[in-house]
């Protein structure tokens, strides 16, 4: 490896940026040195092998992960994803994230985060079915509606969140719902759970130009992936009155400069399977996308997109990180010197948990709440996390990604301390 490529692997490592996005508010706080050697690890990382029979008669070991950083406030919570280039550094950074995401929106959970290394892609549904089901069991000595609680995250959707219930359930002799949220209605899923995190991402989006004094009708909006939330995103951007001229997914994005019609879109993608070519549009590459003259962003796809190589490029002045860990720390701090306003992934994306908490809540107690209800609570905690993010931003004068971490490792800090350390 180059020595600019090691430093490159060091700068992208998602646990080591977790690490450091703690260590800054930790050092604010003043937390105890013991505090933070417990907080800036995790509680238990589980790494398990497991043989998936193919449809073609042969076998294949998968590699899976089950992390939970922290479960001082309540049981774990978290998604579980499919991808090729997951490893456990990954998940780490992400179990860590959703320790902080929870506290933020005053969610009584803990962290954690899970995922198998696959690319989901080259299975068949039937192989996709059994990887899940054997993934659960394997998985199972952790998670229980008690302790940890798994739900959708990249490349994994309702439906495989129902194999998850079901082997749990089968395994007990008797169903539980609440193991795993983000599951399909028709065994206890939650109604506006599917658009909850991109509902999440506009409530902010809206909050942020509120804070900016940007009028959403002038306010070029660019979206990052066209998975569950950046679809979603765009599509409640653009019925808030945004005007949103481009969007991508994995094969590269579509640029309009003067707005994208996203209703029209979505018909375009229901009849080609995709984005592309979609009419009046200009294809765009990723990062590209990233770069373009635009007056806000909403990178919604993956970790390490946005970093010290091209965040001296963005024209956007507001981020909305509708994924998971998109800018690193260096590029932190090249777009606050530039006065680039970053709205952190522990606030904008917690949409998601926050209806997952709702599906939750309604499955112990086996009562169902209307959709008009669900969005106004869910409107309610992302308005109140926002103001105290806020709050504690402008009182320290640092950005907004510190300000979150100060109201969520300060809650998390502050039960630790009031349980007390066991025995
Ligand atoms: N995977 C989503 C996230 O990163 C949702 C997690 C959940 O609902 O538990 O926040």
């Amino acid at each position: 490896m180059t020595t600019a490529a090691a430093q490159a692997a060091v700068a992208e490592n998602p646990w080591l940026n977790a690490q450091r996005q703690f260590d800054n508010a930790a050092e604010i706080l003043n937390l105890s040195p013991g505090l933070r050697a417990v907080l800036r690890e995790v509680r238990r990382e589980l790494v398990v092998r497991f043989p998936v029979k193919l449809d073609n008669g042969g076998l294949r070991v998968f590699e899976g992960y089950r992390v939970q950083h922290n479960l001082t406030r309540g049981p774990a919570k978290g998604g579980l994803r499919f991808h090729p280039e997951t490893n456990v550094d990954e998940v780490k950074a992400l179990a860590m994230w959703m320790t902080w995401k929870c506290a933020l929106a005053g969610l009584p959970y803990g962290g954690a985060k899970g995922g198998v290394a696959v690319d989901p892609a080259t299975l068949s549904h039937r192989e996709l079915e059994r990887l899940t089901r054997r993934f659960a069991s394997e998985i199972s000595v952790l998670v229980g509606p008690d302790s940890d609680i798994p739900a959708p995250d990249v490349n994994t959707s309702a439906e495989i969140m129902a194999w998850i219930m079901d082997t749990i359930s089968m395994e007990a002799g008797y169903s539980i719902p609440a193991v795993v949220t983000g599951k399909p209605l028709d065994i206890g899923g939650s109604e506006g759970r599917p658009s909850a995190t991109g509902r999440g991402v506009t409530i902010v989006a809206l909050e942020a130009c509120r804070r900016a004094e940007m009028d959403p009708a002038s306010t070029r909006v660019a979206v990052q992936g066209f998975g569950n939330v950046g679809s979603v995103s765009a599509q409640l951007m653009h019925d808030a009155g945004f005007v949103v001229c481009a969007v991508s997914d994995v094969h590269g994005g579509i640029y309009s400069p003067g707005g994208i019609d996203i209703p029209e879109l979505m018909e375009h993608r229901r009849t080609t399977g995709g984005i592309a070519d979609f009419p009046g549009t200009r294809f765009v590459s990723n990062s590209e996308l990233l770069q373009l003259p635009v007056d806000l962003l909403v990178p919604a796809a993956l970790e390490n997109q946005i970093t010290a190589r091209n965040a001296g490029h963005i024209h956007a002045r507001l981020v909305i990180e509708g994924a998971n860990g998109p800018t690193t720390p260096d590029a932190d701090v090249i777009l606050e010197q530039r006065g680039i306003t970053v709205v952190p992934d522990i606030l904008a994306n917690a949409g998601g948990v926050t209806v997952s908490y709702f599906e939750w809540v309604q499955d112990l107690q086996s009562f169902f709440w209307e959709e008009g209800e669900i969005n106004r609570r869910l409107e309610r905690i992302m308005q109140k996390a926002f103001t105290q993010m806020c709050q504690q931003a402008d009182s320290h004068g640092v950005s907004l990604r510190l300000g979150a971490y100060l109201v969520a490792v300060k809650r998390v800090a502050d039960a630790t301390a009031v349980r007390g350390i066991y025995p």
